[in-house]
């Protein structure tokens, strides 16, 4: 059988850093701002987003996310993974996936990028103990699924915490402030699939 190696996303921190550093910057100019202008869209200091398109930085998972909103674009969709052609069979390993793009308190595997013929992204997310995290809002008409795998966790959903454990699943209206937080004493694990408007992101 043969693996795809073409989605095979860069292996070691200096690829991934260049990688994210010419893709940051493509978006950017895409939209035709300047770094003062992404600055302010997207909350991220001018001075940190300039590093980072110079491959000088490690943005934390957080970072991105911000970016990642700021932009109106999927969190995968500027980690740009090439796309497979739609007949052929991707296979992907979470395991080997974690700690990209970023080694934080919360892990994230990019299982499946964000590609427009199918609208979504799909991460394998986990979530140390303690860790907390208020997510901006999406764009207008972004859903979130979110399944829990291993361990247990909350969501913030409509202005309260909702307890998930192991097993369950829960979708909702991610264009509105929301978050996940993990206050036990393992790791959380979840699936978070991210459907996004048609025609929403490039
Ligand atoms: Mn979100």
């Amino acid at each position: 059988m043969h693996r795809s190696s073409e989605s095979t996303p860069p292996s070691n921190p200096q690829d991934v850093n260049l990688h994210l550093a010419g893709q940051l910057r493509q978006l950017r100019l895409g939209r035709g701002w300047s770094l003062d202008q992404a600055a302010q869209a997207t909350g991220v200091s001018k001075a940190m987003l300039g590093q980072i398109e110079r491959g000088e930085s490690s943005p934390t998972v957080a970072t991105l996310w911000k970016i990642a909103t700021g932009f109106g674009c999927a969190l995968t969709s500027f980690l740009g993974m090439p796309v497979a052609p739609m007949a052929q069979a991707v296979f992907r390993d979470a395991a080997q996936l974690r700690s990209k793009p970023a080694t934080d308190d919360m892990l994230v595997a990019t299982l499946f990028p964000y590609d427009p013929r199918f609208a979504f992204e799909l991460m394998e997310l986990t979530l140390q103990p303690g860790y907390v995290r208020q997510s901006e809002a999406h764009a207008a008409g972004v859903t979130e699924h979110v399944i829990v795998l291993r361990g247990k966790m909350d969501v913030w959903i409509d202005g309260a915490w909702q307890a998930l454990v192991e097993g369950a699943a829960v979708r909702f209206s991610a264009d509105q402030p929301h978050g996940y937080r993990n206050l036990h004493a393992e790791p959380a694990v979840c699936h978070d699939l991210i459907h996004y408007p048609s025609g929403m992101v490039r």
